[in-house]
């Protein structure tokens, strides 16, 4: 949502020569038998929609919010109840045997890496809101942070048996990036393609370059989009399909975070979808290198 500004009211509607009211002082009265003024009526009707309006717009941002606490809550409970399953394990008489004392040590990792990206995915919805989200740019190969991105990705495209495919040219991409942050953007596209796709779905990822401007599509062939929901799919706490998500792990924050990161590198970001059941597609451009 944006924010609310002042600014996103209507510029103030004057009569000319009009005193309070919309009175004029040429003895013409030109409101009704109230003592306002119609073009002072019109302003006010006006207003009061738009106040309207932004107070529902807070009510739905507030809304979210609430969702957003519960599922965060619930999104901790189960890793640290695997946690507290995993050193229960390890304290009794089966901690004793190796292969059961590794599976839990595993467990356990895994569980704390769970909770450790939670944390950081809340610094940065914080970071998000107070605008502090900051990007550090050099010049680098864009494929070199897409092999990275892909090979975070490759256990879980393994692990749901998903078929992977990826093409880009042969020559660099060079371009002006934070390499970790925009790695952070592959990351969390490739990471919901894999997530909103059944297992032995097809995701691809392509690198091309239009007229100087390096795109990046990363496309699936899972759950899809309803066009309704396209719109702000990118907007903080937002999610397409709650039943879906909630499945899924999701929180509701990856793709405002990729928004605001490709909005840094001075890139925009979209989705496309032919609606549910039909796969999902983002496309990231970036600028052309000057
Ligand atoms: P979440 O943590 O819920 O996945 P995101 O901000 O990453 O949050 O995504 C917002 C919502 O967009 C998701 O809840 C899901 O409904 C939808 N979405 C994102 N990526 C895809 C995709 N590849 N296919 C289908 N739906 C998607």
């Amino acid at each position: 949502m944006q924010p609310l500004q002042a600014a996103s009211l209507p510029p103030r509607i004057e009569s000319q020569n009009a005193g309070p009211n919309g009175h004029t002082f040429d003895g013409h009265h030109k409101g009704d038998i109230t003592g306002v003024s119609l073009d002072e009526k019109a302003f006010k009707v006006n207003e009061l929609r738009l106040l309207s309006l932004q107070i529902e717009q807070l009510l739905t941002a507030n809304r979210r919010k609430d969702e957003f606490l519960a599922i965060l809550s619930h999104e901790l409970r189960s890793p640290l109840a695997s946690i507290q399953y995993g050193i229960g394990v390890l304290r009794g008489p089966s901690g004793e045997d190796v292969t059961v004392r590794r599976g839990m040590h595993e467990l356990i990792e895994r569980q704390v890496r769970q909770v450790t990206l939670l944390a950081a995915g809340l610094l940065d919805v914080g970071r998000i809101t107070s605008g502090h989200l900051q990007v550090q740019l050099v010049q680098i190969d864009l494929r070199s942070i897409l092999v990275r991105a892909i090979e975070t990705l490759e256990p879980d495209f393994k692990g749901r048996d998903q078929e992977f495919v990826s093409t880009w040219t042969a020559t660099s991409v060079s371009v002006m990036a934070d390499a970790s942050r925009l790695e952070q953007v592959f990351v969390n596209l490739l990471a919901n393609a894999s997530k909103y796709t059944d297992a032995g779905g097809q995701i691809s990822l392509s690198l091309s370059v239009d007229d100087g401007r390096p795109i990046v599509r990363i496309k699936d062939s899972g759950i899809g989009i309803a066009a309704h929901a396209l719109s702000n799919i990118f907007d903080l706490y937002v999610q397409a399909d709650a039943t879906a998500a909630r499945s899924r792990s999701g929180l509701g924050i990856g793709l405002a975070l990729v928004r605001s990161i490709v909005q840094l590198h001075g890139g925009s970001v979209i989705a496309k979808s032919a609606g549910p059941g039909q796969g999902s597609e983002f496309i990231v451009s970036l600028p052309a290198r000057a």
